[in-house]
């Protein structure tokens, strides 16, 4: 294939028509303007950018929203680092993920411990003997193991046909009741025994009294917050804010010999099978005129009664900083239909079946990569996007 000088010496020798010559060549120039486009600035695709970057390639990052960060953005508010897209603890156990997040931040030394709100009361979560003492108060595991499994064998469920029958099966009908009931039917918009079993396939319930939510080896919140991660990965990179890829695909797609698109891969496909559906989420915000509110980062409100699902108080995330006023964030869950922001897939067996569709399409393209929580239609926490942006690059550059 001849090379692009000789191409061009070919054109000007066969004397092509004046306007035609430069309508081709301003074609070339713009060819292979960049070696990769990424498609979207959040976690997933800064890591890759970054990483490219890195080895030497030209990479340009388009995002459709006005800012960096994808659902990690944090903007400072009051002097407080706001969670906007809901709380991010950063947690994992693999030390080769902790330290590569480590270089772009210092992380504090945060522990999601949450707190239920129901009837008046305040209990500990995961469940665990400070839940169960607070409920049935029992003191010791065994008076704790011997009440729930009264419940459990009372209930003398075999096989849980929904999620009701499941999370009896694993706590008893009490905790059930009082800490699941009304949380899972407000967060996915039905009652427990119209859901499938599989959305509480792991019920954290420890006869220890530990508030840890995590098991993980790491955790933390980066001080300063987790844009200023991605501002770090992104920069001498190209970024271009507000551009929407798929109005602009092709233009953009002339722009680079390689795409890795984070975005809905439904949407990329202009939902030619039809749409993967996903549950929403609705943030209200409140400045509150006294230094704090609640006295915790996170408190889920368990009653179906009370509308939203959880009540975060940002300051809380960073901990022994003086606030005159605090910052609060109603988190309310909702239905999601096309064009609403995507927050939690529904990977029943219909949405699978369909998204096996689409990865089929996406891999009869050359040239792009999909990648991301919308790209692969799945819940990731931020550790594995990590790993799996990482796993991307290594690929990417052994082809
Ligand atoms: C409420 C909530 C709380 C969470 N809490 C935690 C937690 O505590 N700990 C944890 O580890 N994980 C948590 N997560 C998961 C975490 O948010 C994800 O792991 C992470 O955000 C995924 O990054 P991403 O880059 O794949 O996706 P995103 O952050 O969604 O980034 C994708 C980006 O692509 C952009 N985009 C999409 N389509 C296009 C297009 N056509 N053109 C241009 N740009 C486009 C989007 O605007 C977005 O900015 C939570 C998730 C939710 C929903």
């Amino acid at each position: 294939m001849p090379n692009i000088m000789e191409f061009v010496c070919e054109l000007v020798n066969t004397k092509t028509e004046g306007f035609k010559c430069f309508f081709l060549l301003y074609n070339m120039s713009m060819i292979n303007e960049y070696d990769y486009l990424v498609v979207g600035a959040g976690l997933f695709g800064a890591i890759v950018a970054h990483e490219l970057h890195k080895k030497g390639h030209r990479v340009l990052v388009v995002e459709k929203r006005s800012h960096l960060a994808g659902n990690i953005y944090t903007e400072e508010v009051l002097g407080i680092q706001v969670h906007k897209y809901g709380p991010h603890i950063f947690h994992t156990n693999k030390k080769e993920v902790w330290d590569y997040v480590n270089q772009f931040a210092t992380f504090n030394d945060f522990i999601n411990m949450p707190l239920a709100y129901y009837k008046g009361k305040y209990y500990n979560l995961p469940f665990n003997m400070h839940t169960f003492e607070q409920v049935f108060g029992v003191k010791s595991p065994s008076e704790a193991k011997a009440r729930i499994e009264k419940e459990i064998k009372e209930a003398n469920i075999i096989a849980p046909k929904n999620l009701e029958e499941k999370a009896i099966s694993m706590v008893g009908t009490t905790i059930y009741e009082m800490l699941i009931k009304g949380y899972t039917q407000k967060q996915w918009g039905k009652a427990c025994d119209e859901l499938p079993p599989f959305i509480i396939s792991r019920l954290p319930v420890r006869y220890t009294y530990d508030n840890n939510y995590f098991n993980d080896a790491y955790q933390g919140i980066p001080i300063g917050g987790y844009t200023a991660i991605i501002e770090k990965m992104l920069q001498g990179i190209d970024v271009r804010l507000n551009t929407d890829y798929i109005n602009n695909r092709q233009a953009l797609d002339k722009k680079a010999k390689h795409i890795i698109y984070t975005g809905e891969i439904d949407r990329f496909f202009e939902y030619e099978f039809g749409a993967l559906e996903w549950r929403s989420l609705r943030f209200v915000e409140e400045v509150i005129d006294q230094p704090d509110y609640q006295g915790h980062a996170v408190i889920n409100y368990t009653e179906y009664e009370i509308p939203y699902t959880r009540i975060v108080e940002h300051q809380y995330f960073e901990p022994g900083l003086k606030h005159e006023k605090t910052v609060i964030t109603k988190e309310y869950s909702s239905a999601w239909r096309v064009g609403d922001e995507a927050y939690y897939p529904i990977n029943d067996e219909k949405n699978s079946a369909l998204y096996a569709r689409y990865v089929k399409l996406a891999l009869e393209r050359e040239n792009i990569s999909f990648g991301g929580r919308l790209g692969t239609y799945a819940y990731y926490n931020m550790d594995v996007i990590v790993e799996k942006a990482l796993q991307l690059v290594t690929s990417l550059l052994t082809e």
